[in-house]
């Protein structure tokens, strides 16, 4: 195996895995702003809110979850061991790590794993 070779993707990896990094803890930030605005007395208006806290909690579950993905590719990419699934180790598809460079899985263990 020649492993310099691959150094200029591994470099592009984690520049655009850091970039959405960077996105996603933009973005948590500002959803926390948000929450914190206090509800209003108006009880519609404070059912709508309501509503969106819920959006709000979902978004942000989401956005931590990404986060802790990228952690992990970050640190495949420093083993040596990003691009290969985590559940049966067969390398994800170049595509769907373009798509999703933080993806963790190659495509049928996750949707093995979305059909459970
Ligand atoms: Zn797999």
């Amino acid at each position: 195996m020649n492993d310099d070779r691959i150094e200029p993707a591994e470099a592009a990896i984690r520049e655009s895995l850091l970039q959405h990094k960077a996105e996603l803890e933009k973005r948590v930030r500002i959803i926390h702003e948000h929450a914190r605005d206090p509800l209003d007395a108006d009880s519609s208006e404070q059912a709508a809110q309501l509503g969106n806290v819920a959006v709000v909690t979902a978004l942000e579950t989401e956005a931590k979850e990404e986060l802790a993905a990228i952690d992990a590719a970050l640190q495949r990419l420093a083993a040596g061991t990003y691009g290969d699934c985590i559940s049966c180790g067969e390398p994800i598809s170049t595509e769907r790590l373009k798509a999703r460079p933080a993806s963790l899985e190659c495509l049928d263990c996750a949707e093995l794993r979305q059909a459970r």
